[in-house]
């Protein structure tokens, strides 16, 4: 499908109508798909085929959401996964062999670290970390095992960018692949393949979602990389269930207008905090105040739905600042059109030591809150009452 504008592709990148003329795409609650001969089985068992055969390899609402989301990103195809710790994962196993090297910044989600650092030297896969406020040390840590440069921008939790062209202009000298986690930004407001990252991974769960509804995760990127991922995938079975990839493709038709609003939002919200003395620090990749505000600009539309807070008083501060809210709930997620509230220091990233924590900027003060599509005025509101 030619493309469009991106509001007008998140809307009108839609799998053909049946027979029946349907509007809005209909769910295909079916785990597999007949064939009127046996040749016909036979050819769609061809590996370079594109009809429908079982639900684990593919399904028609998983084809227009991963469709959907390669438009969006720019990318040649796609594989969608039960969660985004399914499409890390899978293409991770589906890319590395024994004795290759990871290189990856240090401020990466939790369960990707977990991986890394617990199961991969299982496998004799290896890694390195990178901090993302050094970009100057990437080059030195290449090694010739390196199979790929891995990395997140914007971090989690700590909101700190790195400039997606320079890393790739590395990885492309270097010739290795470059992989990008665009959970945080989703392809409406970064889309890293333009920088030149070989493969993007989204956990849908988030932003793209939005409503905190369903798990899925997604990879975009090279052809010929995501063959390979797919193939892993339709053997393995992390696929993506038909009614989440459903959700997920209405969900698509309105992000542009969500992330408008959560960036909104979250502006409003930081440049108000930011003149609260109860705070020590606030941080938003479109505050001028922000260490990467001019990587921000550069590579991205708007600075997204995550700030942080950081409370005078440490843990105690924040731990009662968490108990007074009253709007805001305290849940690990992200994304959502509520606003949520997370201690990463003492949940989504506790299994990590104190020095790891401080360098990858979460001190024990350290808020994330995800903003939420409440009205602005309120989500404020509700901050301030409890950081008094
Ligand atoms: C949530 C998240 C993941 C994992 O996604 P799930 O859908 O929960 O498996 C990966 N990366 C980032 C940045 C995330 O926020």
């Amino acid at each position: 499908m030619a493309k469009k504008h991106f509001e007008t592709d998140a809307i009108r990148a839609q799998m053909k109508r049946s027979e029946n003329n349907e509007h809005s795409a209909p769910v295909y609650l079916t785990s597999s798909f007949v064939f009127d001969t046996a040749e016909e089985m036979r050819a769609a068992f061809n590996e370079e085929s594109n009809d429908f055969i079982y639900s684990r390899y593919t399904n028609p609402n998983v084809d227009e959401f991963v469709n959907k989301v390669c438009i969006m990103e720019g990318a040649e195809a796609g594989v969608a996964s039960a969660s985004g710790m399914a499409a890390i994962y899978t293409s991770f196993m589906a890319l590395l062999k024994s004795g290759d090297h990871i290189l990856s910044c240090s401020s990466v989600f939790g369960a990707t670290h977990a991986l890394f650092t617990k199961y991969f030297p299982k496998l004799n896969i290896s890694h390195s970390y990178f901090n993302i406020k050094d970009p100057n040390s990437i080059e030195k840590l290449i090694k010739s095992e390196t199979r790929f440069i891995y990395l997140e921008t914007p971090t989690n939790p700590a909101i700190e960018l790195i400039d997606l062209e320079f890393v790739a202009a590395i990885a492309k000298k270097h010739n290795k692949l470059l992989i990008v986690d665009n959970c945080f930004a989703t392809p409406y407001l970064q889309q890293p393949i333009k920088f030149g990252a070989d493969l993007v991974i989204h956990s849908a769960t988030k932003y793209m979602d939005g409503q905190g509804r369903v798990l899925g995760g997604v990879v975009v990127g090279k052809k010929e990389l995501i063959r390979e991922i797919y193939l892993y995938g339709r053997l393995t079975g992390p696929s993506l269930s038909p009614f989440n990839a459903w959700t997920l493709s209405k969900s698509l038709e309105t992000l542009t207008i969500r992330m408008d609003k959560h960036c909104e939002n979250a502006l409003a919200v930081a440049e108000a905090l930011e003149k609260n003395s109860a705070l020590e620090n606030v941080s938003y990749p479109f505050l001028k105040s922000h260490p990467h505000y001019a990587i921000a600009k550069k590579q991205m539309k708007a600075g997204g739905g995550i700030i942080t807070i950081t409370v005078k008083g440490g843990y105690e501060a924040a731990k009662k600042f968490m108990d007074k809210l009253q709007m805001i709930k305290i849940s690990p997620n992200l994304g959502d059109v509520r606003s949520i509230a997370t201690h990463p220091a003492s949940s989504t990233h506790c299994k990590l030591s104190e020095e790891e924590r401080l360098s990858v900027g979460i001190t024990p003060g350290l808020i994330r809150i995800s903003i939420g599509l409440e009205h602005k005025d309120d989500i404020l509101n509700d901050i301030e009452q409890a950081l008094k």
